[in-house]
């Protein structure tokens, strides 16, 4: 296994340095983009949406394809970057790429769909058609975290775009390289230079981008970070995504498969090294099972190879990480935690063995904050709704899992998250057309799937009189009884009249 030096966060005033967390070696730089450099940014793409968003559905779906091939021509260099900035191993680098692309191909071809205009009942103005349409924002702020620098940022990316946006995308400070590979494909694919822009820089380039005159920012990262740009966007009233962290539940019930679960939590606690915000972070099992389950957990975790170009888990990506992990682990262990594998002596530089607990109560850091970190703490529980009680115990409400046999539904729909994978975990990040998000301090709105691309639409409701009646509501030239037919009509339809009463009737009949 090899041991990092820790890199110092970078920066001369006027470049920021992206290091290898794997080995600590610098491995480029790039700007430090100020005020003026994020509205400029900002005010090109305004230039390039007012063209893009005049584009058919087919011509961006065009021009987005072409990028997305772009892109995928350029996947080893993608993922060596990915390997190179943020410490995962080739697989992780290269599935990455692979989902961000899948998104990006699923929203252009299902922008037009999902923005179609639609009908609706008028209701009682029963002589208007009601229309609601979508329509693009202008340009819109993305903001992205270090785990996932091109998976997780083109969830919004992608969506924004297909839907008529130009973007403005400040990556993180510790991968910024791999977002300005991209934007180069980028200028190279669109027909407009400036559709998809890269400001690159730390928090004060964020900052920058939250305050900028944009029409919607896309914000991914940590809860705390995710409220001083909600601070920032309130100053123009700029709406906001909020995708921040999470401290996912799994639930194991007496009747799961207990071979499969356990692979499936060693997989969701793990990957990425546990820096996911959909990672597994607590386990709940069944007591019947518990010691079968967490036998089978520790023996699949010793199997893992950490490090190495062939590791199935990399380096941490930031020191900062680090430490809170090994004071989770230390807090755990101080209030009774049983280590049964790993453990918080098991840190060398940036890299962690992947630790299992046992014996973990919610008084413990690593059973209520957000560890990031490749840590299973399992807990037993003496009955599924002791299970489901704990799973909702968290301000958080991301994803989750349950594994279970007939009851798995039911005990999914129990769970307070925006996610839910059954009988697998994180499924629901994979399938682009499920909405992405989550509720509390996981943030608010959604990405991937239709209500994806219509986060960065506006919604337009249009009435439009089509027939003209004798008593139009819309006009103060009404008859001298008009207040008795008012009277008249407000009985009939919302009270006891027989309108009302068959209408309650026929709801009751069709359930
Ligand atoms: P972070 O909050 O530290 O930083 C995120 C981004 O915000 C970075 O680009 C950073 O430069 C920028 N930033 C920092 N200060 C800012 C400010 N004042 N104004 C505007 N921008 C500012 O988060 P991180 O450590 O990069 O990412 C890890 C977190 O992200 C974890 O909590 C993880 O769970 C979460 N995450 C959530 C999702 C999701 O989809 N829900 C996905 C991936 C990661």
């Amino acid at each position: 296994m090899a041991t990092a030096a820790t890199p110092t966060p970078p920066a001369t005033p006027e470049r920021l340095s992206s290091y290898n967390p794997a080995t600590g070696e610098p491995i480029g730089s790039v700007p430090i983009h100020t005020q003026a450099d994020v509205d400029a940014a900002v005010a090109r793409a305004r230039v390039a949406a007012e063209t893009w968003s005049g584009r058919s559905f087919a011509a961006r779906a065009e021009e987005l394809t072409a990028f997305r091939k772009a892109l995928a021509a350029s996947a080893d260099e993608l993922a060596e970057l990915l390997r190179r900035e943020n410490g995962k191993p080739e697989l992780e680098a290269l599935v990455e790429v692979m989902m961000a692309l899948g998104h990006l191909q699923h929203a252009a071809a299902r922008a037009e769909a999902a923005l179609a205009p639609r009908r609706v009942s008028a209701g009682l103005l029963a002589n208007f058609r009601a229309t609601i349409s979508y329509h693009p924002l202008g340009v819109v702020g993305v903001i992205g975290p270090w785990n996932y620098p091109l998976f997780t940022p083109m969830g919004s990316i992608a969506y924004a775009l297909a839907a008529g946006n130009a973007v403005v995308w400040k990556p993180s400070e510790l991968t910024p390289l791999v977002a300005v590979k991209v934007a180069e494909i980028a200028a190279r694919s669109f027909a407009l230079p400036d559709l998809l822009q890269v400001v690159t820089g730390a928090g004060a380039t964020g900052a920058a981008l939250a305050r900028a005159a944009i029409d919607k920012i896309a914000f991914t990262g940590s809860a705390a970070t995710g409220k001083r740009v909600m601070m920032a966007a309130a100053e123009r009233l700029t709406p906001v995504l909020l995708e921040l962290g999470g401290k996912d539940p799994m639930i194991v019930a007496e009747d799961a498969d207990v071979e499969k679960a356990a692979e499936a939590c060693v997989y969701g606690a793990l990957t990425n090294a546990g820096q996911a915000c959909i990672s597994v972070e607590r386990v709940y099992v069944a007591d019947a099972i518990h010691d079968r389950f967490v036998e089978e957990v520790v023996k699949q975790v010793r199997d893992l190879k950490i490090g190495g170009d062939d590791g199935h888990l990399g380096a941490m990506t930031s020191p900062a990480q680090v430490a809170i992990v090994k004071d989770h682990l230390e807090d755990a262990v101080a209030k009774g935690a049983q280590i049964r594998t790993g453990g918080p002596d098991a840190i060398a530089g940036n890299f962690i063995q992947p630790t299992v607990l046992t014996g973990v109560d919610h008084n413990m850091k690593v059973m209520r904050d957000e560890t990031f970190g490749p840590v299973i703490p399992i807990r037993r529980v003496a009955s599924i709704d002791e299970a489901v009680k704990l799973a909702n115990d968290t301000q958080y409400g991301l994803g989750s899992s349950v594994f279970a046999g007939k009851s798995a539904r039911r005990i999914a729909q129990l769970l307070r998250a925006g996610m839910t994978s059954i009988n697998s975990v994180m499924g629901f990040a994979g399938i682009p057309s499920l909405p992405f998000g989550g509720i509390g301090d996981s943030g608010f709105g959604r990405i991937h799937g239709d209500e994806g691309i219509r986060e960065f639409t506006r919604i337009k409701s249009t009435a439009e009189q089509v027939v003209s009646i004798p008593l139009n509501m819309m006009s103060f030239r009404q008859p001298t009884d008009a207040p008795k037919r008012i009277r008249g009509m407000i009985k009939q339809l919302y009270g006891d009249g027989m309108v009302a009463r068959a209408a309650d009737v026929w709801r009751k009949l069709r359930g």
